[in-house]
């Protein structure tokens, strides 16, 4: 067989039944009375999902399991060749407070499918695989997020990150130290050996499933979104600023009145956001929040001020947009950038890699953007990494609502399969 034939028979052993009685049990780690999952990170109900995935491949032949000083984990079957840097899957097992069961988990699981597919196949690659569960993605216990998969690329940060408290005073390092102690104690009574992993060791290449989390895929009835970048954010604070007097008291022409600056700025921001959007339809335009000071009914505002949410795929446009969007608020007092997080692009062939994969599987397909940041964005900066969506009912996520159907749920799985084959393959 080529590595297209191997990949396309790796893509065929790929099983929705055990895709999905993998997602149900993991779902019982933090399992809410709606159907949701509660498993933030590091906790009683994370460390046992981390025990329940290491216990499954730890003593399975021709696997191995290790943690690293993030307590990130990592599932890895071992190649022909133990020297070649490994292909690399996975994503998170944390959830939002009130998350669902994929989110995450998809990615994991996923992941861990393709190493079943493999085995029933009888499949030998040339490179290991792994698939990685990195510690603390939705920065919800611990902000922000993505902390195991952004110390894993640069770990310098970790000693900045350890110190980070959650609400009830523990840090993210001791955290880290009880979930590693953990896993180690989970190797000893079960008799199995946990292995140390090096951070920002060499990876060949990294692909991540993950739910879409938007509605374009079900809009457009596909199964597979072949993801080519994450889009890029700035955030503004635009102040406007004037003098608290009586409303009832204080005619038009004694009026310094913050709302009615901020209000006329606002109105020009989204007339102008509401024409853009409409010309480029991956511009996103926001203003989530309008604030006013003193926030008294019979008092003339002194100050007001609200905020912008920019995204696009490219930085020219944001960029470009910024200059406009100061324009418009040239009345402001004051003028800040929140935050500021450049677009990743994603490896192009390796994009091209997941299009020929769900072509060749006859998948549904197209090529979208990623609206959330993912671990596949500190990765990016690290090796050639691409990521594939699965589609989200009703755009939901962050609910416990989120669902997916298993035939979709299987589809990415299989066209994760194919591209992970023919990476860890010779041609
Ligand atoms: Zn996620």
């Amino acid at each position: 067989m080529n590595t297209a034939e191997l990949a396309e028979t790796c893509a065929g052993a790929v099983s929705g039944g055990r895709l999905g009685r993998m997602l149900d049990e993991l779902a019982q780690w933090g399992a809410r009375e709606d159907g949701g999952v509660d498993r933030q990170t590091l906790t009683t109900q994370d460390l046992s999902a981390r025990r329940w995935i290491a216990g499954l491949y730890a003593t399975r032949a021709g696997y191995k399991v290790a943690i690293d000083a993030a307590a990130n984990i990592f599932i890895r079957r071992e190649g022909n060749d133990p020297a070649l840097a490994p292909v690399l899957t996975g994503s998170h097992l944390d959830t939002q407070p009130a998350g669902g069961r994929l989110d995450g988990a998809f990615g994991v699981v996923a992941g861990l499918e393709v190493f079943n597919a493999l085995d029933e196949a009888g499949i030998r690659t040339q490179r290991a695989m792994e698939v990685a569960a990195w510690t603390n993605e939705e920065g919800c216990r611990f902000s922000p997020g993505l902390m195991g998969s952004n110390a894993f690329v640069d770990p310098t940060q970790m000693d900045g990150l350890r110190s980070v408290l959650d609400a009830q005073g523990i840090t993210f390092g001791a955290a880290v130290d009880s979930a590693c102690q953990d896993f180690a104690e989970s190797a000893r009574s079960n008799g199995w050996h946990g292995f140390d992993a090096p951070m920002k060791r060499a990876i060949h290449a990294c692909i991540e499933a993950h739910i879409e989390q938007g509605p374009e895929l079900e809009r457009a009835a596909l199964q597979v979104g072949c993801v080519n970048a994450i889009q890029g954010v700035r955030w503004y604070e635009m102040t406007f600023s004037g003098r608290s007097s009586h409303a009832g008291t204080t005619p038009l022409a004694a009026r310094d009145d913050a709302m009615v600056k901020a209000v006329a700025a606002a109105h020009a921001v989204l007339g102008m956001a509401a024409l853009e959007m409409q010309a480029d339809p991956s511009l996103r335009i926001t203003v989530g929040r309008f604030q006013a000071l003193p926030a008294s009914i019979n008092t003339i505002a002194r100050e007001a001020r609200f905020t912008i949410d920019l995204r696009h795929p490219d930085d020219k446009v944001l960029e470009a947009m910024q200059v406009r969007l100061l324009q418009l608020c040239a009345q402001a007092s004051h003028t800040a950038v929140l935050l500021c997080k450049p677009p990743v692009p994603f490896d192009a062939a390796l994009h091209q890699l997941t299009q020929e994969a769900c072509t060749r599987l006859g998948l549904p397909h197209m090529s979208m953007l990623s609206g959330a940041f993912h671990d596949a964005m500190p990765l990016a900066a690290h090796t050639p990494t691409v990521m594939l969506f699965a589609p989200s009912r009703d755009g939901l996520s962050h609910n416990p609502a989120e669902h997916t159907p298993i035939e979709d749920l299987t589809a990415c799985t299989r066209a994760l399969a194919f591209c992970m084959t023919r990476l860890a393959c010779p041609n």
